[in-house]
């Protein structure tokens, strides 16, 4: 065996949800796996995103060769524009992963600077002293891969996110075929999704939902409205299916959801027949049996199409008595609320909602592997050593303890946590120390603007640009917004006329409030979303500055 050291070093992912990235090190060579990012919690309000701190990788900028991606979702590529304007690294992808990356990178003038390379499931390719072998996998998502990883020490194999789907709807099939021809030939460690390591059995496949779908369209009298994430190509495809069968044209709302089945459609993954595809404005002009509306925001976010026409304010998609709202998604925790508020609105409209409510057969399932396909997993690579990334200190912990138990299968198993600096060498393995992690909190601006830097919204960051606070109060009876608002400033100078600009924000304020209906402002998650967006745009334009701007909503 040869001497030297391999190093694993997950930066996120590793004990909290989202965010992966990790970085594996054999001697002046790093490579990173995935780049991802952390939607902010409600106490975060205030910022847009969230991404790992990469400051190992800045330490080591002249090491690092390549950033390698297993599939499209944001968790694994949305910390991309914020890490490729700090270090210039080549992107690797298969082909659907790099179409997301491309439209994120131009997005944020990154994509002319960026050198992507194309892989594809089966194909070798190497990265300094590493051969990588992307092996195709299933997942909610299409064209993802786990990647086996030869170094000098022996395989390491990183699955990505993946559920074992014996049907998947491309019919591109999960190559277990190649894990098992590792198990035989030997691997050093297993890094495997822990994501669904509470859930027993098996996770269903993408076909099952269309079970649901088929009763739901052919129950359906009026106008139909389905949510999904618009990563779910597998989701989607199959509405689009199921809408030609019923006759139904279908409307695309929302830029996500339309930019997600354009790239799908391009690479061959959806078909559309000719004429099936209507404009959002054009919903009106046809019988309420006659369209199918896809439309984002499964997850209650205040500003998404869904949430709007929620509350009755969205320009096309009008919701109305009797009509069906299906979301296909499932409830992230965390975001709870937000859901149920959202839900609580499409109620008030009498309209049907379907939703995740453990009833058979399902409108939705987990893109992610439940505890006998990670066995299934283990059987099959045999690794000597085995960690469990991507989950929250008790997946982690179970998953774990699952491998643990699996004797003949796993040799030893390490608990990592973000951070944790795991070496191998021809002795074994051990944690040799810790390398910086964190959270970074970024404000990159709404997603409607063309372009704007990225910006860090740290600690520094604050006390350079300081906070705002518009204060209103609302009374608790009757609804109303009792007082003009109030405008609290600390470390914030706008420079102006003092005066004169706080007069002209409680007026932005004042107007937001105005020009929403009763059911937006009785919705504080929304209301606060518009009051922060409004006064932003307002304080960026007139001083280039950006304060953490935090609504606050009294009740009297
Ligand atoms: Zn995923
Ligand atoms: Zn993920």
């Amino acid at each position: 065996m040869p001497a030297g050291k391999l190093h694993i070093i997950p930066l996120g992912g590793l004990g909290e949800f989202g965010m992966n990235c990790m970085a594996l090190r054999w001697g002046d060579d790093i490579i990173v796996i995935d780049a991802g990012l952390m939607f902010p919690e409600a106490e975060l309000l205030g910022v847009d995103i969230v991404v790992p701190d990469i400051s190992y990788l800045l330490e080591n900028r002249q090491h690092v060769r390549a950033i390698i991606l297993t599939h499209g979702h944001e968790d694994h590529i949305g910390g991309l524009p914020w890490i490729l304007s700090e270090l210039s690294v080549p992107v690797y992808g298969t082909e659907f992963t790099l179409a997301y990356v491309e439209e994120k990178l131009e997005e944020h003038q990154l994509l002319d600077e960026t050198v992507l390379e194309e892989i594809r499931a089966g194909q070798r390719f190497k990265v300094g002293p590493f051969t990588i072998n992307p092996i195709q996998v299933t997942h909610s998502l299409v064209d993802c891969v786990s990647l086996a990883i030869h170094t000098p020490l022996g395989v390491v194999i990183h699955t990505g996110d993946f559920k074992v789907d014996p049907t998947p709807t491309d019919n591109r099939l999960f190559d277990l075929h190649s894990f098992a021809e590792y198990g035989k030939e030997g691997v050093l460690a297993l890094l495997q999704d822990s994501t669904n390591v509470e859930r027993p059995g098996y996770t269903p496949s993408e076909r099952a939902v269309r079970r649901k779908f088929d009763e739901v369209f052919s129950r359906t009298q009026r106008r139909l409205f389905i949510s999904c994430f618009s990563s779910s190509i597998h989701r989607i495809k199959l509405a689009i299916e199921l809408a030609y069968e019923y006759r139904r044209k279908v409307a695309l709302v929302g830029r996500s959801m339309t930019d997600s089945t354009e790239i799908a459609q391009d690479l061959g993954y959806i078909e559309i027949p000719d004429g099936q595809l209507i404009h959002p404005g054009e919903i009106k002009n046809y019988p309420p049996d006659r369209v199918c509306v896809m439309i984002s925001g499964t997850q209650g976010e205040p500003m998404s199409g869904l949430s709007r026409a929620a509350v009755d304010n969205h320009k096309h998609a009008k919701i109305e008595p009797g009509d069906t709202v299906v979301l296909s998604s499932r409830i992230i925790p965390g975001n709870e609320k937000a859901i149920y508020r959202m839900i609580d609105h499409l109620f008030r409209r009498e309209a049907h909602v379907i939703y995740e409510d453990g009833s058979q057969p399902p409108v939705h399932v987990s893109g992610h592997a439940s505890q006998e396909e990670l066995k299934l997993i283990m059987n099959l690579v045999k690794p000597r050593y085995f960690i469990p990334i991507h989950g929250e200190y008790r997946q982690l912990k179970r998953h774990a303890e699952m491998a643990a138990s699996m004797h003949g299968a796993v040799g030893s198993v390490i608990m990592l946590e973000s951070g944790d600096i795991l070496e191998f060498d021809e002795l074994g393995a051990r944690k040799v120390g810790r390398a910086p992690v964190g959270r970074v909190c970024i404000d990159s601006g709404s997603r409607t603007d063309v372009v704007e830097d990225l910006v860090i919204k740290d600690r520094r960051h604050l006390s350079e640009d300081g906070i705002v606070l518009p204060i209103i109060a609302i009374n608790k009876l009757t609804g109303l917004v009792e007082t003009a608002p109030e405008i609290v400033m600390r470390g914030f100078a706008p420079g102006l006329a003092e005066n004169g600009f706080l007069a002209e924000a409680r007026t932005i304020v004042t107007n937001t409030l105005e020009t929403s209906s009763e059911e937006e402002k009785s919705d504080y998650g929304v209301i606060k979303e518009k009051i922060r967006q409004d006064l932003k745009r307002y304080i960026v334009k007139n001083t280039q500055r950006r304060p953490l701007i935090m609504p606050v909503i009294l009740e009297i």
